[in-house]
C-alpha cells in the first residue's frame, strides 16, 4: 500500500492512496486543471482513480470534487450531511455517481477498506478516514477542533499517520486574523494546534508507526519547524523523522 499528497493547507487538500489495482483520492480542494496537473506529478491519470472520498464540505476539501467526478465519471463517497451542505450551497450533484457514507461503518472500494470516523469540526457531518489494505492502515486526520477518545481509538495502531498541525497558538494570537476568525480556528469545532496533535500522537499505540506527516499547516499561523518540533517531542524522536506536507507540493509517495 502507498499514499501521496497532492497538496495540503487552507488553499486546497487532496491525497491519493493505492493498494493493488485500486487508487482512491481523499478530498479534492483544487480546480479541475490543477487537480489533473497534480495527479500527473504523482504519476497518475484521472482514469486511474476508483473514486473520491470526501471528509466535509469546506471548499479547501470539496470545491474540486464534483467537477472532477463529473468530468472523469469517477464515483464519490460522502456523508449525507456533506452532500446536503453542498446541495444547499447550489452544487450540481445529479450527474455524479454518489454513494452516501455511514460515519460509523467501514466500506470497501476495490482493494481498499475505508473506515470513516466522526470528528468535531464546524461542518454539517464531517468525518475523517482510515484506509487499509486489510493488513496495513493509513490514518488521516485534518480539520478537527479538539482531540476525542473516538479519534484516538481510530488512529491507534496505524502504520502511517497524516495529522493536522494547523497553528501555533502564539502565532495565531499575535497574527493578523480578525478576532472572530481567531476564535473560530481555536474553538473546539475549529482546527488542531501543534500541541494538541502532539498530545493525540503521544497517546496512540505507535508500535507499527513508520510515517508521520504533519499536514494542513496554516501559512500565516504556523511554521514547518514548529509543527515538526511539537510532534517530535510528543514521540520522543528526531525532528527530521517527521515529514511536513506543503501547500504546493504535498508530499511524494510513501510505502507501508
Ligand atoms: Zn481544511
Ligand atoms: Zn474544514
Amino acid at each position: 500500500m502507498r499514499f501521496a499528497s497532492l497538496g495540503s493547507g487552507s488553499q486546497g487538500n487532496a491525497l491519493v492512496a493505492e493498494s493493488g489495482r485500486t487508487r482512491l483520492m481523499l478530498d479534492c480542494g483544487f480546480a479541475l486543471a490543477e487537480t489533473e496537473a497534480r495527479l500527473a506529478r504523482a504519476g497518475l491519470a484521472p482514469s486511474d482513480l476508483a473514486g473520491v472520498i470526501v471528509t466535509h464540505e469546506h471548499g479547501d476539501h470539496a470545491d474540486g470534487v464534483l467537477p472532477f467526478a463529473r468530468r472523469h465519471a469517477v464515483p464519490v463517497w460522502m456523508t449525507y450531511g456533506t452532500f446536503a451542505a453542498l446541495r444547499d450551497a447550489g452544487a450540481t450533484v445529479e450527474d455524479c455517481t454518489l454513494h452516501l457514507v455511514d460515519s460509523q461503518r467501514a466500506f470497501p472500494v476495490g482493494d481498499l477498506l475505508v473506515q470513516p470516523f466522526t470528528v468535531p469540526h464546524d461542518a454539517r457531518e464531517p468525518v475523517q478516514y482510515v484506509l487499509s489494505d486489510g493488513a496495513r492502515r493509513l490514518g488521516v486526520l485534518t480539520d478537527a477542533g479538539c482531540a476525542t477518545a473516538h479519534i484516538k481509538a481510530n488512529l491507534s495502531g496505524c502504520e502511517a499517520l497524516v495529522i493536522e498541525c494547523n497553528y501555533d497558538p502564539g502565532m495565531l494570537e499575535g497574527g493578523p486574523y480578525p478576532p472572530s476568525v481567531k476564535a473560530r480556528i481555536a474553538s473546539r469545532l475549529g482546527h488542531l494546534d501543534n500541541a494538541t496533535s502532539g498530545e493525540i500522537l503521544s497517546t496512540l499505540d505507535r508500535t507499527r508507526l513508520r510515517h508521520v506527516i504533519a499536514a494542513h499547516l496554516s501559512q500565516t499561523n504556523n511554521t514547518p519547524a514548529l509543527a515538526r518540533a511539537a510532534l517530535a517531542q510528543a514521540m520522543a524522536c528526531e525532528a527530521e523523522w517527521i515529514s511536513v506536507a506543503t501547500q504546493d507540493e504535498g508530499f511524494g509517495w510513501r510505502e507501508i
